[in-house]
């Protein structure tokens, strides 16, 4: 018999109807394990797998998105009905090293080429002919618009092109572009920019590349490489020529006579048309009259209008067509679907809206992965390895971390550093972790405030040291399935420095408005400074006026005297935290 299907994110009641139970057995033995639940509650898909082996039934957890995935027909496209489709491209670089100016030129030579008499808007994505072949460039350069697209589970980019520039050579995002095409499997081409300058050195940026494991084809390696300038627009066509070689050899396909389907590549209010959505299509053909359902929003096609503004009926695989006629702005990375009328795409999009809201509540209560689970979960041998994302403070903490991980036994479980760079914990670090399964470790760094939010939403976890053996030690822990919390951690709240006062007796008083919980007099502290922990200690004295008190609630302000620390500065953020001993429990 098929193991039952309960949807991800579940109350107690739904599980208890959908196994064909009455909701008392069920809340009891979730007692029996631990868990104390009322009937509306939200159950972590662990709760589920685990109250179903407990009563013995086959049952599998299914999300929104999956389900979807497999009521789309998209494997039962007959050979016959596959027609080529335009590739999607993609342009990820440093800041500054010309992604956008690229993207303009390469627009530019479509206008030469007389298309549509000058394309004056943007809808965040446009197509270009090369030799009687169209490409589809997606105009939201930056690998978090193509990282944020993918944690939703969209997979749209099939070629990502990374920008160079040749006076500047590989930087820390460049770094971080290619280690986000690499964890989405997308084929890389780099283009080394600016070439027309003076100083240019494309030779130095392929060594620096080889070093990355991105070698050049003429240097006997597989990426291939193009010296670009988007300034005086030599090397262009030869760029495009090499982006239409190597989507071909991607043998890109798609069934063009289905109901349309697609992504939202980006969504706003027009104040004169309503709902606008961007949406590329990867299957079907769209047409003006369809009704659409876009994650939980729907509505019916009004008008199309395609990438140069002009009024279309219809859109085909690889298409970018804006879209009037949704009820609502949709999320980058939402699928859209034409459903056979109104009525169905309306019930479609309330049920999805009641499933993303459990769904995202279950995410919160239960991470996707995290340490303490890996060994278990790969005894299941639900998982064979363990991404990464490592953050430290300085490249040398890097490199040291980055030999002991390899240096770890993984027989059972591969360890893979998905992507490792200087510098805070950002919100595209979390996006990244989330589309990949990966944790996050954090070296001497802490998280910024919206890469927090991002990773409780996401549930990512993220893990931070500030001692390397603690890091390997935990690491090797978890590998072996013996990773047991002796301390925990416990956030208390975080202030932030607005002013500094000099007293001669005491020293540096810092003038703190409590921005989150509360700060209590003997909490531990750590100073954070764009996202890097500087000190960590204790309170030495917490004053609010003149008044010595035991704590100081959120939103009010108070004068903090670090122990042993005077170097403060405005901006920085004392985080305060206790840690708590767990006892060791024997089994
Ligand atoms: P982005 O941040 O990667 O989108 O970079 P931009 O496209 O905004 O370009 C950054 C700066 O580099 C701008 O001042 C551009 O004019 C300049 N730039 C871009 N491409 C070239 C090039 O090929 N040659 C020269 N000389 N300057 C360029």
């Amino acid at each position: 018999m098929p193991p039952t299907k309960v949807n991800s994110g579940a109350t107690v009641r739904e599980v208890a109807e959908t196994l064909g139970l009455g909701s008392a057995e069920v809340i009891k033995k979730l007692m029996e394990l631990g868990e104390m639940a009322t009937l509306t509650q939200t159950l972590p898909d662990e709760t589920i797998l685990a109250l179903a082996k407990a009563l013995e039934q086959r049952v599998e957890v299914v999300s929104a998105a999956e389900e979807e995935e497999a009521a789309e027909p998209a494997f039962e496209d007959a050979e016959a009905d596959l027609a080529d489709r335009p590739p999607v491209v993609t342009i990820m670089g440093h800041v500054d090293h010309g992604k956008t100016s690229l993207l303009d030129a390469i627009r530019e030579t479509e206008v030469v080429a007389g298309e549509a008499g000058g394309i004056t808007q943007h809808i965040g994505a446009y197509q270009v002919h090369q030799d009687g072949k169209v490409v589809t460039f997606l105009d939201t350069p930056g690998h978090e618009a193509f990282t944020a697209m993918r944690a939703r589970g969209a997979k749209v980019t099939d070629l990502a092109v990374i920008v160079v520039a040749a006076d500047d050579g590989v930087m820390p995002q460049t770094v971080e572009a290619i280690d986000h095409a690499r964890a989405a499997g997308v084929p890389i081409l780099i283009a080394v920019n600016k070439i027309d300058k003076p100083d240019a050195q494309p030779d130095r940026v392929r060594n620096e590349l080889a070093s990355q494991g991105l070698t050049p084809e003429d240097w006997g390696g597989e990426t291939i490489f193009c010296d670009v300038s988007a300034k005086t627009k030599d090397g262009l066509d030869n760029l495009l020529e090499m982006i239409a070689l190597a989507a071909e050899l991607e043998e890109l396909k798609a069934n063009s006579k289905a109901p349309g389907s697609g992504v939202v590549i980006e969504s706003h209010l027009d104040p004169g048309r309503g709902p606008v959505a961007t949406v590329l299509v990867q299957r079907g053909t769209l047409h003006v009259g369809d009704a659409l359902v876009a994650g939980a929003t729907w509505g019916k096609v009004r008008a199309m209008l395609d990438f140069t503004g002009a009024r279309t009926e219809e859109a085909e695989p690889g298409d970018p067509v804006e879209i009037l006629g949704l009820d609502e702005v949709c999320e980058a990375g939402e699928r859209v679907e034409a459903v056979v009328n109104e009525r169905r795409a309306r019930q479609l999009a309330q049920q999805r809206s009641q499933r993303l809201k459990s769904e995202t509540l279950a995410r919160q209560q239960a991470r996707k992965v995290s340490l303490d689970e890996v060994f278990t979960k790969a005894t299941e041998g639900e998982v064979k390895e363990l991404n990464i994302v490592l953050k430290a403070d300085v490249s040398g903490s890097l490199e040291a971390l980055q030999d002991e991980i390899a240096k770890l036994p993984q027989e059972r479980i591969v360890v893979d550093v998905i992507h490792s760079a200087a510098g805070g914990i950002t919100e595209s670090d979390v996006m990244l972790a989330a589309a990949s399964d990966a944790i996050i470790i954090g070296f001497n760094v802490r998280p910024l405030a919206e890469a927090r939010r991002a990773a409780e939403r996401e549930g990512v976890e993220i893990r931070t040291y500030s001692v390397i053996y603690k890091v390997t030690e935990d690491l090797r822990a978890a590998l072996e399935g013996m990773l047991e919390p002796e301390e925990v951690e416990e956030t208390i709240g975080q202030t932030e420095v607005k002013e500094l006062f000099r007293a001669s007796r005491v020293g540096t008083i810092a003038g703190c408005l409590v921005t989150d919980g509360r700060i209590t007099r003997d909490a531990q502290v750590r100073l954070v400074r764009e996202g890097t922990v500087v000190w960590t200690g204790r309170v030495r004295s917490l004053r609010r006026f003149k008044d010595d008190v035991r704590e100081v609630e959120e939103g009010l302000e108070c004068g903090v005297v670090l122990d042993g620390y005077q170097d403060v500065k405005v901006g920085d953020v004392l985080e305060l935290f206790e840690t708590k001993q767990v006892e060791q429990t024997l089994e």
